[in-house]
């Protein structure tokens, strides 16, 4: 009797990421009030919403760094990864 394990119970995919690679940003979601600034003002739509109007960060690939998002968020709930 042999036990098998699948490629997806070895390697599971990382929790909490989008998949794919390092998050251009981290969002602190206990400060985010979830006001929607920060995706509305994103000129690359590196954002959806959540069910509650908080960022995800669902197109990590497509951040320019612009800064636009973090100096917006009036909770300072958003810092770059990168700069
Ligand atoms: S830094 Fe600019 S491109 Fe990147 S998520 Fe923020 S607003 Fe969008
Ligand atoms: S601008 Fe800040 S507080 Fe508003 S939704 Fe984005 S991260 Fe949350």
């Amino acid at each position: 009797m042999t036990e098998q394990t699948s490629e997806s119970e070895k390697h599971p995919p990382e929790a909490g990421t989008t998949g794919g690679g390092r998050e251009p940003l981290t969002i602190f979601m206990h400060w985010c009030k979830g006001c929607g600034i920060c995706i509305d003002l994103c000129p690359h739509q590196v954002f959806t919403a959540d069910r509650d109007g908080k960022p995800l960060i669902t197109s990590p690939e497509k951040c320019t760094q612009c800064a636009i998002c973090w100096l917006h968020c009036p909770d300072l709930a958003i810092i770059s990864n990168e700069k």
